[in-house]
């Protein structure tokens, strides 16, 4: 078994790979061990997944949808007390939806007790939430996409050699594990739907965080499209450039492929 990232042997690897993080709620969408060798896995979890999830945009999302990480911490919010300057922190515990106000860790909080016993008023301040640089998001939304063809292609036989072999993705592959900072891979972003939209499906009502599909146009270009928090990313996994992505936009009136009758 090969690696479908760095072509190198991989049937003694054990860690399986998220296709999206488990601290974006995926836990259906899992590739079973040596798909992606643990060299790799490792590799996206530091410098991919990490910077992304870590990120202001990032933060604010997984703490209002009650998002932990791993070890079912959901991320504080980072703010500032003005009155005694102190640093603070909005903060909630997995499975409480209440939320707690309290000084940043490492923080003396002395000054700022004394603030609120003294002051009838005062005003917190927390910054407004920036999206990830796009070198970031472009690798992940790349690394994605190699990753949802490899998910789909898991019961054809031969499938996953086939991903391995294709001379195609190979751009893609490098990009995915060396990355070329200053030279971006390009991307769709659009807002498509509300970040906390709830789907009413029977009795059931659900929050949709995260949906993924690939389109292939009549040009036989494959993109990866993928609607995290209500925000839609494509990308062409064949190539650095969305103009394929921009016609089929046109040609379906601005609908989401997420949606409509792709691939028809
Ligand atoms: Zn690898």
């Amino acid at each position: 078994m090969r690696c479908i990232i760095c072509k190198q042997a991989s049937s003694s690897s054990r860690s399986v790979e998220h296709i999206i993080p488990e601290s974006l709620g995926n836990t259906d969408h899992v590739l079973p061990t040596g798909v992606v060798c643990d060299r790799c896995n490792n590799y996206i979890a530091r410098k991919i997944e990490k910077p992304l999830l870590d990120s202001l945009y990032f933060r604010e999302r997984r703490f209002k949808a009650n998002l932990p990480n791993k070890k079912k911490r959901i991320p504080a919010l980072d703010g500032i007390h003005m009155q005694p300057l102190t640093h603070i922190q909005l903060f909630k515990n997995f499975g409480d939806p209440a939320i707690g106000i309290g000084a940043s860790p490492n923080v003396d909080e002395s000054r700022w007790v004394h603030s609120l016993v003294k002051q009838k008023s005062g005003t917190l301040i927390f910054p407004m939430s920036k999206m990830p640089d796009d070198y970031i998001v472009s690798r992940f939304i790349a690394k994605v996409g190699l990753e949802v063809l490899a998910f789909r292609l898991l019961n054809v036989p031969g499938g996953l050699d086939e991903i391995t072999e294709k001379p195609e993705i190979d751009e893609l592959r490098q990009y995915i594990r060396r990355g070329s900072p200053g030279n971006v891979w390009p991307y769709s972003f659009r807002p498509i739907y509300a970040p906390d939209f709830v789907i009413q499906s029977g009795l059931k009502a659900y929050k949709v965080l995260h949906e993924f599909d690939i389109l292939i146009t009549t040009k036989n270009e494959f993109y990866i499209v993928i609607a995290i928090f209500g925000n839609e990313y494509a990308l062409n996994l064949g190539g650095r450039e969305i103009g394929g992505y921009k016609r089929w936009l046109r040609t379906n009136h601005g609908k989401s492929p997420l949606y409509t009758g792709k691939n028809a």
